[in-house]
């Protein structure tokens, strides 16, 4: 069997068009989802990711704006910022970009976000309600992977999801996801991560191999089985002979893995674009919700 790309790219595309309804409806009724992005200090990776997704938005018409703090700010400040925004009723979704400087309290941030502005789906409410099967915002990038398969017709029943890497973002969420009751979920799952003895163990009986470690091409065919789906979340820099001196790669070694696996995402333009979709979806959802 030969590789089939599970392309974010291609059906984040095909997302944007069902939005652009969504969007029309909500406008009958003047109202704009709005996103408010709080972006901490100059960390260059953070500032990439929040122009990616505030772009989507002004693409599509949206609201959305991202208040600059500098990296000394206090917590009770930044906490001060948020209590405006879930004031505010122009923004239906408020995200805080992560990493926070060392100084501040990742857990306070996200506990003061209110948990129905919480597009990122990282509040403790929104976890719980994940947890128990009764999802209100799910994160971004769990879902979107569960997105991706469900547009390739790929269910996740009756096979074996091993999740590599266990962080709040991802690891955790997409593995409570995809063993959740629901059409293209109901998956067996395992959880890896850096203590887990001889991780190929594992791998190796996975139908769908999820990496979430941000590891440059650490998983290779000596870690999959034939025919498995794999999923790549990984982002990491390499240095390259391009204009930009640099390129992105995923936790698989494409060039190895290729030639063992039935599905896989590409990285860049698997489940990156998946995940600003995402953000979409659940703004557009608080709106409609919340309004
Ligand atoms: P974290 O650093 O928070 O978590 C990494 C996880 O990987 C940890 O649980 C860690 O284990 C585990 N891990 C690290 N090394 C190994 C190893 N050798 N074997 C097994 N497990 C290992 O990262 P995130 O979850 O935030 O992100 C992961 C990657 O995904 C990054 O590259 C990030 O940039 C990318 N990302 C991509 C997104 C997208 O849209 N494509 C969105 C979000 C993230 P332990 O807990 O024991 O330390």
């Amino acid at each position: 069997m030969s590789l089939k790309i599970l392309s974010g790219l291609e059906v984040s595309k095909h997302l944007y068009s069902q939005y652009i309804q969504k969007i029309s409806k909500l406008k009958t009724k003047n109202i704009i989802p709005g996103l408010a992005v709080v972006l901490v200090g100059d960390n260059p990776a953070s500032k990439i990711y929040v122009r990616s997704k505030t772009k989507k938005f002004n693409d599509l018409d949206l609201h959305s704006t991202t208040i600059k703090v500098e990296n000394s700010t206090t917590e009770d400040d930044l906490i001060k910022i948020i209590n405006k925004l879930n004031n505010d009723k122009k923004y239906h979704g408020i995200l805080v970009q992560l990493p926070l400087p060392n100084h501040i309290d990742k857990n306070k941030i996200i506990n003061s976000i209110d948990p129905k502005k919480d597009v990122d789906g990282f509040h403790p409410e929104n976890v719980g309600l994940l947890s128990i099967g009764s999802p209100r915002f799910i994160p971004c990038t769990p879902k979107g992977i569960i997105r991706l398969m469900e547009f390739y017709n790929i269910s996740l029943k009756n096979k074996h999801v091993v999740v590599v890497g266990r962080s709040n973002l991802v690891g955790r969420p997409i593995s409570i996801l995809a063993s959740s009751k629901g059409e293209f979920l109901n998956g067996t799952t395992t959880i890896c991560h850096s203590g887990t003895p001889d991780l190929s163990i594992y791998t190796k009986t996975a139908d769908v191999l999820i990496s979430a470690i941000g590891k440059t091409e650490f998983l290779t065919s000596n870690h999959i089985k034939r025919d498995a789906i794999l999923i790549d979340v990984g982002i990491n820099k390499i240095s390259s002979n391009n204009s930009k001196g640099y390129r992105i790669v995923g936790d698989f070694k494409w060039d190895s893995i290729s030639k063992v696996a039935s599905y896989a995402t590409p990285v860049p333009g698997g489940v990156g674009p998946m995940t600003i979709a995402m953000l979409i979806e659940n703004t557009i959802i608080a709106a409609e919700l919340y309004s």
